[in-house]
């Protein structure tokens, strides 16, 4: 359990400076209003960006980026506590206690999974963490023991700080990064430097950046007494560390690509009435139904349907009924495109067996088979089109193709 430390007072100052993580990701205050206002709002009504909202969306009120980042959810803040050591000799170590803290006001725990630091041109080592849930508003204390300083002057010192946030089935995973800069002078005093990055004023997302050098120095040779700058915790600047995730493989797999929540998904041999129109995931909780029942614009509930037909395009009503009305999920989850079983007869993906309820990760070339038991009834073959490490397109094809076979009797799907 981590052990609670009283409320931070200074707090808001890494909020204050436009420093903090929270700050730094916001949508921009029309988009947040747009989606307040209506539940299913695709675009803003007032900029016209698109509206992605968080997976947690409905306890958070969070709208992320492309990548899924939620400042609501992610809204971490890292402290050096004002007990900081500020004396050291070159060639011993350091220790400097950190305060890492939740911030969030939703009452949603955040799972700190991994802490790493580097120091100088050293590796990254990974650091035990006695403690992983901080409930919202809850700070725990940890304390970073620097490997023996090597020389005066300055070396870098890099912390991360891998979270999670963990809504019901769903979990987005992502790294922040906090760089430091620590001395030791020639009279022993510890000098402790960060680059702080700042985002630019309110002006509509435009979000110009300037990068602020704050400096946070010990108590003054020995008095130490009224210095007010050593009383409350130091709030440190923390970034994503995407370059991170990608080097530990923690959002989406680098031999399949990225997949943002902006990715384009097309369909191919499904009749009209049977998916929509190509594009990204716009529902409000991320989740894109495929199953039985029609699709949303023909009074059901899924974004594509799926039923079994025969050779001619007849539909096989046995077959189909052994699919579930609501039979499986696609989703964009940690960089990835993920499929979760919900109907009660499973899933095989690749040679992967779903049971209801488990989610696997897609890449290209994988088939969904929808009925295990019946392999060749219909599956969905998944390819992904990918530049530059990133899948800006997935088609989804039936098999058998539905389109080819019916062609000449557009409305076969209105019998069921
Ligand atoms: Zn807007
Ligand atoms: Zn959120």
């Amino acid at each position: 359990m981590p052990r609670s430390v009283p409320p931070i007072a200074a707090r808001s100052a890494a909020g204050r400076t436009g420093a903090s993580l929270a700050a730094a990701h916001s949508r921009p205050a029309c988009c947040q209003a747009s989606a307040a206002a209506a539940a299913d709002a695709v675009f803003c009504a007032e900029c016209g960006s698109l509206l992605l909202r968080c997976s947690a969306y409905e306890e958070c009120g969070g709208l992320v980026d492309a990548s899924g980042f939620c400042p609501s959810c992610f809204n971490l803040e890292l402290y050096l506590d004002s007990g900081a050591a500020r004396r050291a000799k070159v060639g011993a170590a350091m220790t400097l206690p950190l305060i890492v803290a939740n911030a969030g006001a939703h009452g949603r725990a955040l799972f700190i999974t991994e802490f790493w630091v580097r120091q100088g041109a050293g590796e990254r080592k990974q650091q035990e963490l006695p403690w992983e849930r901080l409930d919202a508003g809850q700070s725990a204390p940890w304390t970073l023991q620097t490997q023996p300083l090597q020389q005066t002057g300055r070396q870098g010192l890099e912390v991360i700080l891998v979270a999670a946030s963990r809504s019901r089935w769903r979990e987005e995973i992502f790294a922040v990064a906090a760089n430091l800069e620590i001395g030791v002078e020639d009279d022993g005093k510890v000098v402790v430097n960060q680059t702080i990055h700042v985002a630019g004023g309110e002006t509509a997302g435009a979000g110009h950046t300037v990068y602020a050098p704050i400096r946070i120095e010990g108590e003054d040779r020995g008095r130490g007494d009224q210095d007010s700058a050593t009383t409350a915790p130091s709030p440190l600047a923390l970034t994503r560390a995407d370059g991170f995730e990608r080097a530990r493989g923690l959002r989406g797999d680098p031999q399949v690509g990225r997949v943002d929540r902006t990715v384009r998904l097309a369909w191919k041999g499904f009749s009209s009435d049977e998916a929509g129109p190509p594009g990204p995931i716009l529902t409000p909780d991320g989740l894109l139904a495929l199953g039985r029942s029609r699709i949303k614009s023909r009074g059901g509930v899924n974004d594509a349907r799926l039923v079994v037909r025969d050779a001619g395009g007849a539909l096989n009503a046995a077959l189909s009924e052994e699919i579930s009305r609501r039979h499986f999920d696609l989703f964009v989850q940690n960089g990835a495109l993920c499929v979760r079983a919900a109907g009660q007869s499973g899933l095989r993906v690749g040679d992967q067996g779903l049971r209801q309820g488990e989610v696997a990760s897609l890449s290209d070339g994988e088939r969904i088979v929808v009925l295990p038991k019946h392999p060749q009834a219909l599956a969905i073959d998944v390819r992904f089109e990918t530049h530059h490490g990133v899948v800006e397109q997935v088609t989804l094809t039936r098999q058998p193709d539905v389109q080819r076979a019916t062609l000449g009797t557009p409305a076969a799907g209105g019998k069921s």
